[in-house]
C-alpha cells in the first residue's frame, strides 16, 4: 500500500504536436471518489504498473483528482453533424485526454476521462456523467471487445460521491476510456468549418503518422486517408451488422478515424431480427435504424471528404472527383466485408455465386418469423454439428432448438436443405470443425438490453454491483457456452423488447 501516485510513462503526441487544436483543462474536484471497477487485464496490456496501489489511490487517479506526472490533461476541439444538422462547436464537453501510452504491443493508446467536469466545450452542460451510463459504456464496450469488434475500452469506472442532475438526481461517475485515438470525423470538420486550413493540415498529417503511416510521403496522402478510413468503417459496420448491434447515435462526432466503435450511449442489440429496429428515444425519424447504418457511415464519410477537400490540391474538381470515387465505392467495400462475415457465419469456407442470396434469404426468414437473431445463428451451428456427426448425408435434421424458434418449420426446412446442399459442395472437414468455426463468429451471450438495464439499475439505484460483475464475466467469453448461464442467452419477452427505449448517455 502506498499513497504515492503511480508512475505512468506518458508520451503525449497530441499535446505536443497539435497545440492550438485543444484546450488545457484540469478535472473537477469530486467529494468522495470510489473505485467501482478497474480493468486489470487492460492495465497490463497498457503496460501500467498499478499493482501495488490501493483502491483509494486508483479512485483519485481515475476521478482526475490526482494528475500523475507526465499527464497533460486537455479537451479536444471538434464539431459534428448531429442527426444531420451541423454543430460547428462541440468538443470534449466532459472529457479529458490525460495523455497517451505505448502499450505492450507497441501501439499508441489514449487514456481519457469522461465525466470529469466542465471544459471550454461544455456549452452549458455540467461536464459530468452518471453511474448508469458509465457502467453501460464499460459493459457494452468490453463486450464488443470480447466479440472481436474494434472499440474503445474501459480501464476504470469511479463513482464520485456527487449527485448529478438529469431527469432526477443520479449518482455521478467518471469513466476512464482507452482509445487508439479520439480523433473523429468531427475533429476534421471543426477546423474545416472554421477555415483553419493550417490546423486542418497539421491534424491530417498527425493522423496519417499515427494511424496510416504507410501514406507518409505518398503522392495523395489525404485521399489515401479518406480511403483508409472508409475501409476501416466498412469493416467495422459489417461487424456490427453481424452481431445485431445498433449504435444509435452515429453522428459524425461519434465516428472515429481509427475505426473503433465509440460512445455507447443509446446503443442496443437487436433480439428478433428486424432491419427496421431502432431503440433510441431521441432518434424519432429512425435515422440510425439498424439497416441504415451502412448508408449513414457513407454519409459521414462524405462529411469527412468535404472537410479534407481543402487539402486535396488546388484542382478542386479533380479533388471532388477523387473523393467521390472513394464514396461511390463504399457500398461495394461494405458489401464485401459483409459477405465475408456472412460466409463465416454460415460455415462456408469457399466463395460461390449465390452465397449472398443464401444469406439474405436466411435473414428474410428470420425477419418474417421474428426469430431471435443471436440464437438463430447459434442454433444453426448446432445443426451443422449434427449434420457433420450423426445425420445421414444430405438429410435435414434441425435439432429442436432451431425448429422451436420458427412458427412455420416448412420455410425453415426448405432453406436448410439449400444450405446443406451448398455445404455438401465444399471439401469435407473433420467432424465438428465447421460447427466450431460457426460458433466462433456467432456468440451465445450478447449484452441483451433487458439484462443490461437490470445490471445498471442494481448498480445505480441500489449500489449493488454484483449483477454488473456477473454479466461482465459472462460477456468476457461470449462465444463459449457455459453451464448455468442459460438466462443470459435468452431474449426478453417480445413485449419488453417492443417497448424498449434507450436514452443518450448524458
Ligand atoms: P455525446 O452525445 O456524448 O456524443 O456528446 C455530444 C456532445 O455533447 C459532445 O461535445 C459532448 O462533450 C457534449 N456533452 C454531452 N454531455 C455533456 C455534459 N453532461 N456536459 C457537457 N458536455 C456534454
Ligand atoms: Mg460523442
Amino acid at each position: 500500500m502506498t499513497t504515492a501516485l503511480p508512475a505512468i510513462a506518458f508520451d503525449n503526441s497530441y499535446a505536443r504536436e497539435l497545440e492550438g487544436l485543444y484546450a488545457h483543462v484540469q478535472a473537477s474536484h469530486v467529494p468522495a471518489p470510489r473505485l467501482l471497477r478497474f480493468n486489470q487485464a487492460l492495465a497490463a496490456e497498457l503496460g501500467l504498473d498499478l499493482d501495488g496501489f490501493d483502491h483509494a489511490t486508483l479512485a483519485a487517479l481515475f476521478a482526475g483528482m490526482q494528475v500523475p506526472a507526465g499527464a497533460t490533461p486537455l479537451a479536444q476541439a471538434y464539431a459534428g453533424h448531429q442527426f444531420g444538422g451541423f454543430s460547428p462547436q462541440l468538443g470534449d464537453g466532459r472529457a479529458l485526454l490525460l495523455g497517451e501510452v505505448i502499450d505492450v504491443l507497441g501501439r499508441r493508446r489514449d487514456i481519457a476521462l469522461k465525466g470529469s467536469g466542465c471544459t471550454p466545450f461544455s456549452r452549458g452542460g455540467d461536464g459530468k456523467a452518471a453511474v448508469g451510463p458509465v457502467l453501460r459504456e464499460y459493459l457494452v464496450g468490453e463486450a464488443m471487445h470480447a466479440l472481436g469488434v474494434p472499440t474503445t475500452r474501459a480501464l476504470a469506472a469511479v463513482s464520485t460521491g456527487e449527485q448529478v442532475q438529469r431527469e432526477g438526481l443520479l449518482p455521478g461517475a467518471v469513466l476512464t476510456r482507452v482509445a487508439a485515438s479520439h480523433v473523429r470525423v468531427g475533429t476534421f470538420q471543426y477546423f474545416a468549418a472554421h477555415g483553419e486550413i493550417d490546423k486542418l493540415r497539421r491534424l491530417a498529417d498527425y493522423v496519417i503518422a499515427r494511424h496510416d503511416p504507410q501514406l507518409l510521403g505518398s503522392a495523395e496522402p489525404y485521399l489515401g486517408l479518406l480511403q483508409a478510413v472508409a475501409e476501416r468503417q466498412a469493416s467495422l459496420i459489417a461487424r456490427w451488422m453481424h452481431l445485431g448491434f445498433i449504435h444509435g447515435v452515429m453522428n459524425t462526432d461519434n465516428m472515429t478515424i481509427s475505426g473503433e466503435t465509440i460512445d455507447y450511449g443509446p446503443c442496443a442489440f437487436m433480439e428478433a431480427y428486424d432491419p427496421g429496429a431502432v431503440f433510441s428515444s431521441i432518434d424519432r425519424q429512425g435515422r440510425y435504424t439498424y439497416s441504415n447504418q451502412p448508408q449513414i457511415a457513407r454519409w459521414n464519410l462524405a462529411r469527412l471528404a468535404e472537410a479534407l477537400l481543402p487539402l486535396m490540391g488546388s484542382d478542386v474538381q479533380r479533388a471532388i472527383d477523387q473523393a467521390m470515387g472513394v464514396l461511390d465505392e463504399f457500398p461495394a467495400r461494405y458489401e464485401a466485408h459483409w459477405l465475408q462475415g456472412a460466409r463465416a457465419k454460415l460455415g462456408l469456407l469457399e466463395a460461390q455465386d449465390g452465397d449472398l442470396e443464401l444469406a439474405q434469404d436466411w435473414l428474410a426468414l428470420l425477419h418474417s418469423q421474428a426469430v431471435d437473431f443471436t440464437l438463430a445463428w447459434r442454433h444453426l451451428a448446432a445443426v451443422a454439428a449434427q449434420a457433420e456427426g450423426a445425420a445421414p448425408q444430405g438429410q435435414v435434421l434441425p435439432p429442436n432448438a432451431l425448429q422451436a424458434m420458427f412458427v412455420d418449420a416448412n420455410a425453415l426446412n426448405a432453406w436448410l436443405a439449400r444450405w446443406q446442399a451448398r455445404l455438401a459442395g465444399e471439401a469435407a472437414q473433420p467432424p465438428g470443425q465447421r460447427a466450431a468455426a460457426m460458433r466462433a463468429v456467432s456468440p451465445i451471450y450478447i449484452p441483451r438490453n433487458a439484462l443490461v438495464e437490470e445490471a445498471l439499475s442494481a448498480a445505480s439505484d441500489h449500489g449493488n454491483l454484483k449483477p454488473f460483475e456477473d454479466f461482465l464475466a459472462v460477456l468476457s467469453q461470449p462465444f463459449v457456452e457455459r453451464p448455468g448461464l442459460d438466462r443470459y442467452a435468452q431474449p426478453a419477452p417480445p413485449e419488453v423488447t417492443a417497448n424498449y427505449q434507450t436514452f443518450c448517455g448524458t
